[in-house]
């Protein structure tokens, strides 16, 4: 059994000829679509428009990836067959599935963002304002990440940790109207998704740091059903939490004996020189708060009123979960 890792950050390999999972030469018509079509068909999504990072305009259908017939066949779509599955008993279905099985399919999916906007900024006649590929803290970040997600296609076991921070909410329906919802934050590398009822938000790269400090948040909501406003603003939590870490954890395989059939993985999180979280900014906070509640059109001056204490529709002034069935202005 082969158990060598691709690094493509390594030659920066981001080429509309190199699979994304192997890095094996491919034509460009091998491809594999960032959002998998049984997701497409289940959300009619195939035609609807989304925005990416440079402000161009892709549809769910274009947004596809370069990606070797075997890995597509061995390691992509079992994933997505498994994920659709779960996802066919709601929230319960998707909490039920492998932490690790989730951390793969939320990671290919950002992936798929983040390859798309790798693949672009190495086009010559591309001046992307903001590139991704110049920073080398993240690039850092990146490059760990894939390293993790490889155990899509790579047996590996992790040690005594799951690389990442996973939320499950249910939403109520009586004022829900999206069936589908996706948002991604790629320099936090935070992503979440919202099937029906069940919205699952990501932190991919964190060791579950997140989750564990954010431990009471999703105590509260657990066995909740959420009004769509409350799931904005428990996203905004976590997406704020995320922006607040400060630490890229670091990876490292066992040695590879004879005979192994998988890698180990252990890791370290350096957090004795650093501190994990940046200081709390209510400010900043509240243009999160205002960014997820954009639907609604809340403005910062409302959510900052009280300024000690930043509006929220998910908890009471003493911290309790507040129940809402209506959202009234
Ligand atoms: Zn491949």
């Amino acid at each position: 059994m082969d158990l060598t890792l691709y690094d493509p950050f390594e030659k920066m390999q981001f080429s509309d000829t190199n699979c994304f999972l192997c890095g094996t030469n491919i034509t460009p018509e091998h491809r594999t679509p960032v959002f998998g079509e049984w997701l497409q068909q289940k959300y009619k999504l195939p035609d609807k428009e989304l925005l990416m990072l440079d402000k161009s305009v892709t549809t769910y259908q274009e947004l596809t990836i370069p990606c070797c017939d075997h890995c597509h066949a061995h390691y992509v779509l079992p994933l997505e067959a498994e994920v659709a599955e779960a996802a066919s008993k709601g929230l319960e279905g998707l909490q039920a599935l492998d932490q690790q099985r989730m951390f793969q399919w939320i990671g290919k999916m950002y992936y798929g963002m983040l390859v798309t906007e790798l693949i672009k900024e190495a086009n010559p006649l591309m001046t992307p304002a903001y590139p991704v590929s110049e920073d080398p803290k993240m690039l850092g970040k990146f490059s760990s990440f894939f390293m993790v997600l490889q155990s899509m296609r790579v047996p590996m076991v992790f040690s005594d940790f799951l690389p990442c921070s996973i939320f499950y909410a249910e939403v109520a329906p009586l004022e829900d109207e999206q069936p589908f919802e996706y948002q991604d934050e790629l320099s936090t590398m935070t992503f979440s998704i919202k099937l029906g009822s069940a919205a699952v938000t990501c932190v991919l790269l964190d060791n579950g740091i997140i989750k564990r400090a954010l431990g009471r948040l999703q105590h509260l909501a657990q066995g909740q059903q959420l009004h769509p406003i409350q799931l904005a603003e428990f996203k905004a939590r976590i997406y704020y939490a995320a922006y607040l870490f400060s630490i890229i954890p670091e990876y490292f395989i066992r040695q590879v004996k004879p005979g192994d059939d998988h890698l180990v993985l252990d890791t370290l999180i350096d957090d004795v020189t650093q501190d994990v979280f940046n200081p709390w900014e209510t400010l900043a906070y509240a243009h999160m708060l205002e960014e997820m509640l954009k639907p609604w059109g809340i403005r910062e001056q409302e959510i900052l009123q009280a300024p000690q204490q930043p509006l929220s529709f998910l908890l009471d002034a003493e911290n309790r979960f507040k129940p809402m069935e209506r959202y009234v202005r």
